[in-house]
């Protein structure tokens, strides 16, 4: 059967949520984001854009570009509670709802034409409803598949509606950039670039023997699938990830506090890891432990601002372990570090150790040379305890239930 996908993506959503909830704001410049002096633009209401403001700009920049707006903290709590408003609009649809940010979502379609009319329809209906319902404007894309779903989401932008139908995908690809493309990066497209190839037109021209020859067979054959607007990949209702963590029963108690920290700084790393391959921030911290009479103990800890450094969530671990007192000598089982209060990566506050840059050069280096090639220091010297992790309310460790 031929699919049906549609791809929705709210307008300039955090900055959308403000000018709804506070109407003095409707029609003015809005800047969500951080605050602080290395803060960075998180969402751009379209009256701030067109000073030239974009997502993921420094602060400052916005700054010196559009004085006069609104700049404002996010308050992801409201939007979270707007995008599940969101999502009970589209669950009305299909029971293949596959949301990827707070803002964005698939829907599969495929199917539901004799419930709810064919998916042009759906797609301006469900336009009209969160428009209606919830007072906000969305793009809508419908397509054949993900890929297409989406490319034609953004066609649409903003407050539209486009559907793709699968006769004319040719011609809608052929002009769009390489980098539009799924898995096309910035390094690929100037490589592609290299070879006269800016177009997914120029990029069908390409054999898929000589993609393979250049990229390798994998990416190869990425490449020559999604310049023909080629994706098999499933609508997956279960991808939102509300938290992550990691536990380890050791095979030996742990009796030092040495051990203790440095299996800590382990699976803080280990979680980082996987916060970063999810494309988040995590803002509350939690670490579990067992002792050798099976008395366990969970804590958690809200950071002052989301993170994915290994550092800070290892910091903010032995803070919570520290305060209750490890008690190591009892035999501790079992350690687990988790993150929770996910926020996309797009909104980074002030990055303590941007610099540096660590995460991303721990997260390049194993994924050329092995998940092992790189590991944290044992003792963190350079890192003092207490340094970065900061609690400025001086919110104590909440017992989870
Ligand atoms: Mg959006």
């Amino acid at each position: 059967m031929e699919r049906a996908i549609l791809h929705l993506d709210m307008d300039a959503f955090y900055a959308s949520v403000e000018q709804l909830d506070h109407p003095e704001l409707r029609g003015r410049p809005v800047v969500v984001g951080g605050l602080g002096p290395r803060g960075v633009v998180a969402t751009a209401s379209y009256e701030a854009r067109v000073y030239g403001v974009r997502s993921a700009m420094p602060m400052a920049k916005a700054r010196a570009l559009c004085p006069q707006a609104a700049f404002l903290s996010p308050r992801f709590e409201r939007y979270e509670e707007v995008a599940h408003r969101i999502r009970d609009v589209l669950a009305g649809y299909s029971p293949l709802v596959e949301p990827l940010s707070l803002d964005e979502a698939f829907v599969d379609l495929t199917g539901t034409e004799r419930l709810h009319g064919p998916p042009g329809e759906v797609a301006r209906a469900i336009h009209r409803r969160i428009r209606d319902e919830v007072g906000l404007s969305c793009s809508v894309g419908v397509g054949p598949n993900k890929l297409l779903a989406k490319l034609a989401s953004e066609a649409a932008k903003p407050g539209g509606v486009y559907v793709l139908r699968p006769e004319d995908v040719e011609g809608f690809l052929s002009p769009l950039a390489v980098d539009r493309l799924w898995g096309v990066g910035p390094r690929t497209a100037a490589r592609l670039s290299e070879h006269g190839v800016r177009t997914a037109g120029d990029l069908r021209q390409v054999d898929l023997g000589v993609l393979q020859s250049w990229f390798g067979t994998a990416q190869g054959a990425h490449l020559w699938r999604v310049a023909r607007g080629v994706d098999d990949s499933p609508v997956e209702p279960e991808r939102e990830v509300k938290s992550i963590s990691h536990e380890e029963t050791f095979p030996q108690d742990l009796v030092r506090e040495d051990d203790v920290e440095r299996e800590v700084r382990r699976l803080a790393d280990r979680v980082a890891a996987r916060l970063g391959e999810e494309g988040m921030l995590a803002s509350t911290v939690f670490v579990k432990i067992r002792w050798a009479d099976f008395t366990t103990r969970t804590r958690q800890v809200r950071l002052a601002e989301p993170t994915d450094h290994p550092f800070l969530i290892a910091e903010a671990a032995l803070g919570l372990l520290g305060r209750g007192g490890v008690e190591a000598e009892a035999g501790i089982r079992l350690l687990g570090v988790g993150l929770s209060g996910l926020v996309p990566a797009t909104f980074r506050p002030t990055p303590l150790f941007a610099a540096a840059g660590l995460p991303e050069v721990l997260r390049e280096v194993r994924a050329r040379h092995g998940p092992s090639a790189l590991t944290i220091g044992l003792r963190g010297e350079d890192f003092p305890r207490g340094r970065g992790y900061t609690d400025p309310k001086g919110t104590k460790g909440r017992e989870r239930p």
